[in-house]
C-alpha cells in the first residue's frame, strides 16, 4: 500500500456471462461491499454496462468499460467511444489490457490515444503494462514496463495503472513478492519523475490474484490494489480480495 491512498479493486469480466448473470453479480458485490476500506469497481462487457450501472446506482461500487476507441464518434463499426461509456454510467475504464494489446495488436500510441480519449470524457483510465514470459526470463521486465508508460501516457496524465505480468494472467501463477514490489517501485518511480500526484496515483497489481493470495500481494509498498479477472467472477471470491485490501 501507499500512505494515503485507497485502496481500489477491480473486477474485470472480460466477455462472461449473461445479463442476467451480470446484474446478480453486481447485486452480490454490492451487498458485501459495507464496511470495506477499499473502492470497489466492476467492468462488465460494453453491452452489460449501462444495465449494471443502473442496478449499482447509489451503491457503493462504480462501474467501468474494458476499452474504449480513441475517437469521440465517428464511422468505426463495432466500437465504442469514450463518452458512451461516460454516458451508460461508467466512470472509469481499463485501457491497454494485454488481450487487447494482443487480440486488437494496440500498439502504445494506440493505448495513448484512448487515455486521452477517456481522460477528456471525465473517465479515470486504469492502464496496463506488463512484460511476457520471454521478456521477464531476458531479464527485460522493468524495462518494457518503462517503454510502456512512457509512450501510453500522454502529457498530464492522471489515472490508475495496473501492473499484469502477461504471464501471469489467467494462468495461477505469480511473480514472487520481491518481483511485484520491484516493478511497483519502478513505476512509482516513472510517475513521480513525470507527473504531478504521482507519488500519490494508484498502482494496482493484475494477473491471478485470489483470496488466498491476495493480503500478501496488496500489503506490498506501492501495491495500491488489484485488477482481478478470473476471481471476480464469483462475487464471494471478488469480496474476499477486497477484504483483504484492509
Ligand atoms: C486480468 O485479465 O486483468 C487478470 C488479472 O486476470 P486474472 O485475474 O484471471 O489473472
Amino acid at each position: 500500500m501507499t500512505p494515503g491512498v485507497k485502496p481500489l479493486i477491480a473486477g474485470n469480466w472480460k466477455m462472461h456471462g449473461t445479463l442476467a448473470e451480470a446484474r446478480a453479480r453486481a447485486e452480490a458485490v454490492a451487498a458485501g461491499a459495507a464496511g470495506l476500506q477499499a473502492d470497489l469497481l466492476v467492468c462488465p462487457p460494453a453491452l452489460h454496462v449501462a444495465p449494471v450501472a443502473r442496478a449499482l446506482r447509489g451503491l457503493a461500487v462504480a462501474v467501468g468499460g474494458q476499452d474504449c476507441h480513441a475517437a469521440a464518434k465517428g464511422a468505426h463499426t463495432g466500437d465504442i467511444s469514450a463518452p458512451m461509456l461516460a454516458d451508460a454510467g461508467a466512470t472509469q475504464v481499463i485501457l491497454g489490457h494485454s488481450e487487447r494489446r494482443a487480440d486488437h495488436a494496440e500498439s502504445d500510441a494506440v493505448v495513448r490515444a484512448k487515455v486521452v480519449a477517456a481522460l477528456a470524457a471525465g473517465l479515470i483510465p486504469i492502464v496496463c503494462v506488463g512484460e511476457t514470459e520471454a521478456e521477464r526470463l531476458a531479464g527485460q521486465a522493468e524495462a518494457v514496463v518503462d517503454r510502456q508508460l512512457a509512450e501510453s501516457l500522454p502529457e498530464g496524465f492522471a489515472g490508475v495503472i495496473a501492473y499484469e505480468p502477461v504471464w501471469a494472467i489467467g494462468t495461477g501463477r505469480v511473480p514472487t513478492e520481491a518481483d511485484i514490489a520491484a516493478i511497483h517501485a519502478a513505476i512509482r518511480a516513472a510517475l513521480v519523475a513525470r507527473f504531478a500526484g504521482g507519488g500519490q496515483m494508484r498502482i494496482l497489481y493484475g494477473g491471478s490474484m485470489k483470496p488466498g493470495n491476495a493480503a500478501a500481494i496488496l500489503a506490498l509498498p506501492n501495491v495500491d490494489g488489484g485488477l482481478v479477472g478470473g476471481a471476480s467472477l464469483v462475487a464471494a471470491d471478488f469480496l474476499a480480495i477486497a477484504r483483504a485490501a484492509g
